[in-house]
């Protein structure tokens, strides 16, 4: 990992993966089926307050709501962890739990690209990023083919998007990842008490090969 120096708002580019954050929820779901599907949702785009810094950037042609004003603090490892001691505090362990992995999971993604984070912000500014993929500073439709002419991003973009439809078909027999998403929300419930959906066990994720259909 590389140290990118002290956090400044010089950065204006987007090169991030659009996919990988997709893939984060279905993957982690898939492999810890315990976790919270929506838990696991709003923790992902918690870095990226909610889709807000991504409307801050399309509005204004920037990326410094993403990594330094307003959101550089949330792509810190302390803050996702804090984040999810929070969440768990109101809405139970493995509302924390998930929410908290699912942050963290965007801010191990989001190392792949060239504009770094502020990983352990408030103790450091210092910035950290692997910088895989080139970016342009010359506007969001220039970095965005940037991103998208790189054979790096766009092999993770496919190794990505590959995971997300295998997952999303484990786990609901739909290759749909819309379809799939809202069925994985239906399954589940805010807090760690309430029953879920038809009397099933809370964490518990039916798999359509043990349903007799592979
Ligand atoms: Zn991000």
């Amino acid at each position: 990992m590389l140290p990118l120096g002290n956090g400044s708002p010089a950065a204006q580019g987007v090169s991030i993966s659009v996919t990988a954050h997709l893939t984060e929820m279905y993957v982690a779901k898939l492999k810890l089926p315990r976790l919270n599907f929506r838990w696991l949702v709003l923790g992902c785009y918690f870095p990226d307050g909610l889709g807000l810094s991504k409307l801050l950037q399309l509005t204004t042609g920037s990326s410094i709501f993403h990594r330094d004003i307003l959101f550089g603090w949330t792509h810190s490892m302390p803050a996702c962890g804090l984040a999810g001691l929070i969440v768990g505090a109101i809405f139970g362990r493995r509302a924390g739990w998930s929410f908290a992995f699912a942050a963290l999971a965007h801010t191990v993604m989001d190392l792949g690209d060239p504009l770094g984070e502020k990983l352990f912000f408030p103790f450091s500014d210092s910035k950290f990023g692997l910088g895989l993929w080139p970016w342009s500073d010359t506007g969001i439709a220039a970095d965005l083919l940037a991103y998208y002419t790189s054979p790096v991003s766009l092999l993770v973009e496919a190794v990505c998007l590959v995971l997300a439809i295998y997952a999303c078909k484990r786990m609901t027999g739909s290759y749909n990842a819309l379809r799939a998403t809202i069925d994985l929300w239906k399954r589940e419930r805010w807090l760690d008490h309430a029953p879920a959906p038809g009397g099933g066990k809370v964490g518990t994720l039916p798999m359509p090969q043990e349903q007799g259909s592979s």
